[in-house]
């Protein structure tokens, strides 16, 4: 029986993990997987996160089954810095579950979609690959568009075009922040536009905010689930902690509904909780709780906003650089300076990024993709003339 399944392409981007390992070269570059990296190329643990953990580990007092919906103190203690306001809640209309981190929190936004009838999702690309995984593996089509205009920002006409020839059983995904892998977010204007058009079309909104703190600010980079959840009756908002608190392995996210009544969300929930049970039963315990203790303590709440706002200092100090030494002739990196986060695509072919990895020992996805997290000042300019070599 098992004979008859077939073999499935490896991950690529794993793949080049291990290219990279392996080559000698001390300048190498590694602008693949999407791991923030400090100056020094490394990932580390964040220090609020090491204190929490020591809490944890001093003052746990079980580690006994919760629910399929996990540790709803670490669900509250996030949406104060989620959605903002006086009542993050909405009166009881906005309210989570935990899930096996933003990937598990994007999965069960598609399959509680699909529960309530949702056929189509609507989602601009290229975007993450796991979008797309997802809703095959879920069962529900995929209608794409376009989400980069030639000038480097969003398209917003194509999505217009898209959310008014959707239907009825239509949602649509959007990425609340530092888009994945294009860098390339909605203004403040065009998300109030964006929420206009799902008013006026009844799409449901999906927002997909797996990098809040990286891109502009806590605030800035939840302005689009926020006007969401503040103007339309219904949405679903999946959440990944794992870049914003650095616990990638530990698979911290959560899925928060928004429906019309309190009592409605209660509802939506209990399908989450039922869909959970049969794929996870409950997601891991570990570093939700440490974020709910480092949430419930002023002082690692600070330390943790104040390593957050250098991680995006540095990002974004690179992503000026990058937009300052363009050059013309070679790729154009000026629109980096105006786009977001971890990620930028480079129009590079499938010859040229080869021949960065052969001859320059710079490593980046396939699809031109870069982690502008994995450069320093140190290496911008052999990375910036390295791309002119392989222009020239
Ligand atoms: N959404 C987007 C857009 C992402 O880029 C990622 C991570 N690459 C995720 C969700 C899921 O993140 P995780 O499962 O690691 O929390």
């Amino acid at each position: 029986m098992l004979n008859n399944l077939a073999q499935q392409p490896a991950d690529a981007l794993l793949a080049l993990i291990k290219l990279y390992d392996a080559d000698p070269r001390a300048d190498k570059i590694d602008l693949g997987v999407g791991v923030y990296r400090t100056a020094d190329g490394g990932t580390p643990v964040f220090a609020c996160i090491k204190a929490a953990e020591q809490k944890l580990v001093d003052e746990q007092p079980t580690k006994a089954y919760l629910g399929p919906e996990g540790d709803m103190g670490f669900v509250h203690a996030l949406m104060p810095h989620v959605f903002g306001g006086e009542d993050p809640s909405l009166g009881g209309r906005i309210d989570g579950m935990q899930t096996p981190g933003g990937t598990g929190a994007v999965r069960l936004a598609i399959a509680v979609a699909k529960r309530a009838g949702v056929t189509r999702v609507i989602m601009g690309t290229p975007s993450w690959p796991n979008h797309a995984q997802i809703m095959d593996d879920c069962g529900v089509e995929l209608v794409s568009f376009p989400h980069a205009a030639a000038d480097g920002s969003a398209n917003l006409d194509a999505l217009e075009a898209a959310l008014k020839a959707a239907g009825p059983s239509d949602a649509v995904l959007l990425h609340g922040c530092c888009h994945n892998p294009t860098g390339i977010d909605y203004t403040p204007e065009q998300w109030d536009r964006i929420v206009d058009l799902l008013a006026e079309t009844g799409v449901l909104p999906i927002v997909d905010l797996a990098y809040q703190g990286l891109g502009a600010g806590m605030d800035e980079d939840a302005y689009g689930a926020r006007a969401v959840v503040a103007r339309l009756p219904e949405a679903l908002v999946a959440y990944s902690c794992d870049k914003n608190f650095g616990l990638y392995r530990d698979r911290v996210g959560a899925l928060y509904v928004l429906t019309a009544s309190a009592d409605e969300t209660v509802k939506a929930l209990s399908n989450g909780h039922t869909l959970a049970r049969a794929s996870w039963s409950m997601p891991p315990d570990h570093g939700a709780a440490a974020v709910r203790l480092a949430l419930a303590d002023p002082d690692l709440t600070k330390m943790w906003l104040d390593e957050l706002t250098s991680m995006r200092a540095r990002i974004n100090q690179v992503r000026q650089k990058l937009a300052a030494s363009s050059n013309a002739g070679a790729v154009n990196l000026t629109p980096l300076g105006r786009q977001q986060g971890m990620f930028a695509m480079l129009p590079l072919s499938k010859e040229q990024i080869q021949a960065l990895r052969d001859d320059h020992g710079i490593y980046m996805a396939g699809s031109g993709r870069i982690n502008v997290a994995g450069l320093t000042m140190d290496n911008i300019d052999k990375f910036v003339g390295a791309l002119a070599a392989v222009s020239g």
